[in-house]
C-alpha cells in the first residue's frame, strides 16, 4: 500500500513536492490544502488532487468559485500518514499543534526554525538519522545547495574552513511584489548571513561563514564558494568527487552555460516540469585550487532543489526505505534526474 501524503501550503514549493510525490511508486497524494480558490487550486483539481481548505469559512468561497473542495484540513489530516508543510515561513508553530492532534508526521521547510522540528534534513548528509522520526525540516534552497557540496568534501578531505558569498535571487518569478528590481542589497549588511549557521544545523563541526547579497533577478541563486581543505588534493580530485554526487550537475562554460539564464534554459531543454533544475548547477571549469584553497561557482534553482529532498525525508520518516543512497536513487529515477 502506498504511503498517504498531504500537502499543506500549495504554493511554489508545495505544488512541486505534490507532483514529485505523485511520481513515486511508494507514496501518493491524498490531498492538498489551499487557502483561496486561485488558479493553482483549479489546476490542482484538474491534476486529480483533492483540494481541502484551512477553515469552514473558506469552503464557502470555494463553493462560490465553482472549484470543488473536499473539506477542511482536519478531514485531510485524518486520511494522511504524513503532511508536507509548505506554508509561508513561521506558520509552522501554529500548525504543529494540529498535526500532533491528528497524529500525523510532518515535514517543514527552510522558512521555519530548526527548533520547530528539532531535526534538519539533507538526503546525503543525514538520511539515516531521519528514519522513523515524527518531525523534520528540509533546510532552505541555499542551505541544501551548500550541503550537497560541503558534506562530500568534508567527508573525503576534511574542511578547515568554508567562506561563502551568496548572490540571492530577489524573489520567485511568479511574485510581483518583492524586489529589488534595480539594486544590489547586502543582506544582512553585517556578518553573517543565516546560511552558515543553517549549514551547522546539519553539519555542526564545519567552520563556515557566509555573506548574502540580494540581486535583481528571479531565476536562481549564485554561490561563490571558497574552502580550505585539511588534506591536499588537485582540481581533478574535486571534479571526480563532486561530479559523482547524485544531485550535482557539472556544466562547462565552454558549452555555452555561462550564467543562470542558460542554466534555466538547460532545464527547459531537458523537458523538466516547470523548467525546474533539481540539481546544483556547478561549473566544472570554475573548480580551482589557488594557494592551497578551493574555489568554485554554483547556481541553485530555489524553486525546486529542495523537492527531491522532501521526497527522501518522507521515505525516511515513514521507514519506507532505510538506506539513504537507495532512496536518493529511487527519487532521482522517478523524477528523471540523471546528473
Ligand atoms: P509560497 O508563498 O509560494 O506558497 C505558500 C502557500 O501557502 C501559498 O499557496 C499560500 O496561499 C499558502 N498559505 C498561506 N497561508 C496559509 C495558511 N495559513 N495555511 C495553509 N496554507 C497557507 O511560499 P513558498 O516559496 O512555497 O515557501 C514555502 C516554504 O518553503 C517556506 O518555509 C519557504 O521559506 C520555503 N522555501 C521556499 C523556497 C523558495 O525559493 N520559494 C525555497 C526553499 C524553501
Amino acid at each position: 500500500m502506498k504511503a498517504k501524503v498531504a500537502i499543506n501550503g500549495y504554493g511554489t514549493i508545495g505544488k512541486r513536492v505534490a507532483d514529485a510525490v505523485a511520481a513515486q511508486d511508494d507514496m501518493e497524494i491524498v490531498g492538498v490544502v489551499k487557502t483561496r480558490p486561485s488558479f493553482e487550486a483549479r489546476i490542482a483539481t484538474e491534476k486529480g488532487y483533492d483540494v481541502y481548505t484551512n477553515s469552514q469559512e473558506n469552503i464557502a468561497s470555494f463553493n462560490k468559485s465553482g472549484i470543488e473542495v473536499s473539506g477542511t484540513i482536519d478531514e485531510l489530516l485524518d486520511k494522511a500518514d504524513i503532511v508536507v508543510d509548505a506554508t509561508p515561513g513561521n506558520l509552522g508553530g501554529e500548525y504543529k499543534k494540529l498535526y500532533q492532534k491528528h497524529g500525523v508526521k510532518a515535514v517543514w521547510q527552510g522558512g521555519e526554525d530548526h527548533e520547530l522540528a528539532g531535526f534538519s534534513f539533507n538526503s546525503e548528509a543525514n538520511y539515516k538519522d531521519a528514519v522513523g522520526l515524527d518531525f523534520a525540516r528540509v533546510v532552505s534552497c541555499n542551505t541544501t545547495g551548500l550541503i550537497r557540496v560541503l558534506y562530500p568534501l568534508d567527508k573525503k578531505y576534511g574542511i578547515r574552513k568554508a567562506r561563502v558569498t551568496l548572490m540571492r535571487r530577489a524573489t520567485d518569478p511568479g511574485d510581483i511584489k518583492k524586489g529589488p528590481i534595480n539594486a544590489l542589497v547586502p543582506d544582512p549588511v553585517k556578518l553573517p548571513s543565516h546560511h552558515g549557521p543553517d549549514v551547522n544545523s546539519i553539519l555542526p563541526n564545519i567552520d563556515i561563514t557566509s555573506v548574502g547579497v540580494k540581486t535583481s533577478t528571479t531565476l536562481m541563486h549564485l554561490h561563490a564558494v571558497n574552502i580550505e581543505l585539511k588534506q591536499t588534493c588537485v582540481e581533478d580530485d574535486i571534479i571526480s568527487l563532486l561530479g559523482g554526487r547524485p544531485r550535482i550537475r557539472l556544466v562547462n562554460s565552454k558549452d555555452g552555460i555561462k550564467s543562470t539564464a542558460e542554466a534555466m534554459e538547460l532545464a527547459k531543454d531537458l523537458g523538466r516540469p516547470r523548467g525546474d533544475m533539481w540539481e546544483n548547477i556547478l561549473w566544472k571549469d570554475s573548480i580551482s585550487i589557488d594557494k592551497g584553497e578551493l574555489y568554485l561557482f554554483q547556481a541553485i534553482h530555489q524553486e525546486s532543489d529542495v523537492v527531491p529532498e522532501n521526497v527522501d525525508a518522507i521515505r525516511a520518516m515513514l521507514g519506507l526505505e532505510k538506506d539513504g543512497a537507495k532512496s536518493i536513487m529511487k527519487t532521482n529515477k522517478a523524477l528523471g534526474i540523471t546528473a
